[in-house]
């Protein structure tokens, strides 16, 4: 018998809540469910389908105490960013709904062939696999855009986070979704390939690691799947010599305590000029050595434990290993002596080309610092890594800080701020960080059949 999926608190490792994992049976019900919700769900008017996404979004505020609790309760998160994330994924259900239709209209092509448009149809059920770190925005991200476009989803949630899983199938079927629309399956990674062979499957979404990414892809390419992934990245903060050093400091602390250190787009990657460069520094030290570090719950705290004791140790590793091979620790480095999963905001500086620190992504309140000679050096550094995910670059000269920008190889660049997310802006990356778009018009597109109809 396969054990029961855990829900542990990572502020003092208790288990709060336990799941039995679905059976086979169990699974290929709700397929089938999902297939035939299809059937009516593609039928229903977009503006019904909008005005029961925004009824998500007013249930998410309504119930935005629980929700924010049980975020924090099961992947330790400050209360506070709880709050926010509630926030933007209610903001993201009422963007798909006030624009969900007009992105879907049909779309005139010029062509002296007679008449011809476009017409964005859904493909079927997709399987939605998300990871812990932004419980809910993970799943709403996904949800909202192929939801309004005509699509079911079955959703495949982080073996960490099941109540908050299970509380947003609740919020669907509260909202008056039909049954079949959403539904939540509480099984392990290693059944993924069963469900992306069956036929009734139409395409598959993932954000998580690589080693996930690479199987779900592999999987989805062997039965002629569309798959988008939104993996890993090492987002370079790029502070070049003119930036506003406070500025740039402040954001880059920010940036990188923001979920104990557990975001894709957190700026991981410290790339300063050297004539700034140890005045940067000097606040960086200063800003962590102030920090509040604690209970997730208390609105004081400025830094919580990690998800899990496995991440915590994880991220020791990195660290150990990384001064293995030469680097240099500057600030923090170590767990820290309490109960929970708590790890101590660290800079780790003299990082050698080919080492592990210099290739991986750290996920964690790490930072790895590089000081550059010269906006070139660091365009080279900032490319010098197998992901594409996000980036920043400070300057106090938009011009130049664009220029740099258009240089990095990635899918986003944000001008003197940390990379963000925003219902109306395109979220996603380049090499190994994954294919595909989420959020923004973008999105909408990912999963439908862009089919072309001509009238002669
Ligand atoms: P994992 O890839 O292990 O988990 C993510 C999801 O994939 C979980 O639901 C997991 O299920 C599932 N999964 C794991 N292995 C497989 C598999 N072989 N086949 C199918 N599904 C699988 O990631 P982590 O939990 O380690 O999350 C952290 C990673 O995700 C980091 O590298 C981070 O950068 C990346 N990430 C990327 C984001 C982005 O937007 N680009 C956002 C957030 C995280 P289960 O829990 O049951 O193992």
């Amino acid at each position: 018998k396969t054990s029961p999926i855990k829900s542990v608190n990572p502020f003092n490792n208790e288990i709060v809540a336990t799941f039995e994992v679905m059976t086979d049976e169990q699974v290929d019900s709700k397929i089938g469910l999902a297939d035939t919700a299809f059937q009516s769900w593609r039928k229903t008017p977009k503006a019904e389908r909008a005005q029961l996404l925004r009824r998500v979004a007013h249930l998410l505020r309504v119930r935005g105490p629980q929700l924010e609790a049980l975020a924090t309760l099961e992947m330790g998160k400050l209360l506070k960013e709880s709050r926010a994330e509630v926030e933007l994924c209610a903001a993201i259900f009422d963007y798909y709904a006030d624009n969900g239709e007009k992105f879907l209209a049909d779309q005139p092509l010029d062509t002296p062939l007679g008449s011809a448009f476009l017409s964005y149809e859904p493909i079927g059920v997709l399987l939605s696999i998300q990871p812990w770190n932004f419980p809910f925005y993970q799943i709403t991200r996904s949800a909202a855009s192929h939801l309004m476009a005509g699509n079911t989803m079955l959703l495949k949630h982080a073996s960490n986070v099941p109540q908050c899983a299970q509380l947003m199938e609740d919020i669907f079927l509260e909202a008056g979704f039909p049954l079949g629309v959403y539904q939540n399956l509480f099984i392990p990674g290693s059944k993924i390939d069963r469900l992306i062979a069956d036929k009734r499957i139409k395409a598959v979404t993932l954000t998580g690691s690589e080693p996930a990414g690479s199987s779900v892809a592999a999987a989805a390419g062997k039965y002629i799947k569309k798959s988008t992934l939104e993996l890993g990245g090492s987002d370079a903060f790029v502070v070049l010599d003119d930036a506003d050093v406070e500025q740039a400091a402040e954001a880059a602390v920010r940036g990188r305590i923001w979920n104990a250190g557990q975001v894709c787009v957190s700026p991981k990657r410290v790339i300063v000029e050297e004539g700034i460069a140890d005045a940067f520094l000097e606040k960086v030290k200063t800003k962590f050595a102030a920090l509040k570090i604690g209970d997730p719950t208390d609105e004081l705290t400025d830094l919580a434990p990690l998800s899990s004791e496995k991440a915590v140790e994880d991220v020791i590793k990195q660290v150990q290993q990384a001064v293995e091979q030469g680097a240099t620790v500057l600030a923090g480095g170590h767990r820290i002596d309490r109960p929970g999963a708590f790890m101590e905001p660290t800079i780790l500086a003299d990082i050698q080309p080919g080492t592990a620190a210099y290739e991986e992504e750290i996920f964690g309140p790490v930072f790895m610092f590089y000081r550059v000679k010269n906006e070139q050096e660091a365009i080279a550094l900032a490319n010098a890594t197998d992901f594409g995910l996000g980036g920043s670059v400070f300057s106090s000269d938009d011009q130049r800080a664009v220029n740099v920008a258009r240089q990095i190889d990635t899918g986003m660049v944000y001008i003197n701020h940390v990379t963000g997310i925003a219902p109306e802006l395109p979220f996603g990356g380049t090499k190994h960080s994954g294919y595909g778009r989420e959020q923004s018009p973008a999105a909408i597109y990912e999963f439908v059949n862009t089919k072309l109809i001509r009238v002669t």
